[in-house]
C-alpha cells in the first residue's frame, strides 16, 4: 500500500547515518557514546526492549550495557545503582526501563536520574526544557524517544505542519504530552483528546494529522477520520481477535482514507530505538563540548 509508511526502511537509513557519526565521534573524541539500560525485575516487554537496544547499538557501533537487577532489589539499592551510573564518566545515557516493580517508587528513581544522561526525557528538568523552548532543537535537551520518532516520520513523509489541525489522542507524559508540544513548536494547532473527551468523532474528523497514543486496540475507526488525514499510530496492543500485535487504529479500514498511515508493527516502533541512540549521541556531545 503506497500510503503505508515504512518505519523499518527509515530506521535502516537512520542507522547507517548513525554508523558514520559514531566513527567520526570515535575519531574526534577517542571513544564512542555509551548507553546504559537499567532493567529491574523480569518484565517480558522490558527484557525484549533491552535486548533490542543491545542488538541495534552493536549494529551502529554504539556501546550499550544492560544492568540487570533482581525484582527483589530494594528501592535504596535501585537508587544507589542510578547514582553510580550518574557518576560513571563512561556512561553518557541512562534508560530506566518502566514499569519498575511496584515496591519501587518510579518518581523517586526519576528524581535521582541525572538530567544530562536522561535519554528518554523523563526528568523534570528535561520536561521543563521541552515546555520552555519554542523550537524543536534536540541538540539542547532530550525529548521522549517515541515523540521524537513521531516527528521524524512526519518530517520524512514531507508533511507540512504549519497551520494544520493536529489531534493527539492520549495525554501521558511519555507520549501524548511531549508529541503535543513538538507539534505545537512546529506551528500546528493541537487538540489533546483523552478518556473524558466527548464526541471523539467530531474532533478527529477535523484533524489533518492524528497521533494515537491510547493503548486500546483498533480504537480509531474509519468513520472517525476524514479523507486525506495523516495518521501516526503509536499504540502497541494485542488484537483480541487474532492475538497478534495491533495499534490503536483499525488499520485495515482506516488506511484507504489516509494520505499517510503508520502500520503496527513496522511504523513508529522501529524508530524508537533509533531516537534512543540519537538521544544518547546528543547527551555525549553535550558532555563533550
Ligand atoms: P497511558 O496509559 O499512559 O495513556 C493512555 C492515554 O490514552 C491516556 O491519556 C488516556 O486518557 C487515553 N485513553 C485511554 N482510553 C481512552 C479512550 N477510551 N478514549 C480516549 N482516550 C483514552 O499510555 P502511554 O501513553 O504510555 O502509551 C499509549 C500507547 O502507546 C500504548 O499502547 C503503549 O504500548 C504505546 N507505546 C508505544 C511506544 C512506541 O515506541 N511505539 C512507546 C510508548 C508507548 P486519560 O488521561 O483520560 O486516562
Amino acid at each position: 500500500m503506497e500510503n503505508c509508511f515504512d518505519g523499518k526502511k527509515l530506521a535502516e537509513e537512520i542507522k547507517s547515518s548513525l554508523r558514520e557519526k559514531i566513527i567520526a565521534l570515535q575519531r574526534d573524541y577517542g571513544r564512542v557514546p555509551c548507553l546504559n539500560v537499567l532493567l529491574v525485575g523480569d518484565d517480558y516487554g522490558s527484557q525484549r526492549y533491552a535486548a533490542s537496544c543491545e542488538k541495534n547499538a552493536a549494529a551502529v557501533g554504539l556501546t550499550c550495557r544492560v544492568v540487570r537487577m533482581s525484582g527483589e532489589s530494594t528501592e535504596e539499592e535501585v537508587l544507589e545503582q542510578v547514582r553510580a551510573l550518574n557518576e560513571d564518566k563512561e556512561v553518557d545515557g541512562i534508560l530506566i526501563q518502566m514499569p519498575l516493580p511496584k515496591h519501587i517508587s518510579q518518581a523517586k528513581v526519576v528524581a535521582t536520574l541525572c538530567p544530562a544522561k536522561d535519554v528518554d526525557g523523563v526528568t523534570d528538568a528535561n520536561v521543563a526544557q521541552l515546555w520552555k523552548h519554542k523550537r524543536n532543537d534536540y541538540s539542547r535537551y532530550c525529548v521522549p524517544c517515541t515523540s521524537r520518532s513521531a516527528m521524524r516520520i512526519l518530517e520524512s513523509a514531507g508533511i507540512e505542519l504549519d497551520g494544520k489541525n493536529a489531534v493527539v489522542v492520549g495525554r501521558s507524559n511519555i507520549v501524548g504530552l511531549p508529541v503535543t508540544k513538538l507539534l505545537m513548536n512546529a506551528n500546528a494547532t493541537v487538540t489533546i483528546a483523552h478518556s473524558h473527551t466527548r464526541d471523539m468523532q467530531a474532533i478527529l474528523r477535523r484533524a489533518d494529522i492524528i497521533v494515537a497514543a491510547i493503548g486500546q486496540p483498533k480504537f480509531i475507526t474509519e468513520d472517525m477520520i476524514s479523507d486525506g488525514a495523516v495518521v501516526i499510530d503509536v499504540g502497541i496492543n494485542n488484537d483480541p481477535e487474532t492475538g497478534k500485535m495491533c495499534g490503536d487504529v483499525d488499520f485495515e479500514h482506516v488506511a484507504p482514507k489516509c494520505k499517510i498511515i503508520t502500520p503496527v508493527p513496522g511504523g513508529v516502533g522501529p524508530l524508537t530505538i533509533c531516537s534512543l541512540m540519537e538521544n544518547t549521541i546528543d547527551c555525549f556531545r553535550r558532555c563533550a563540548l
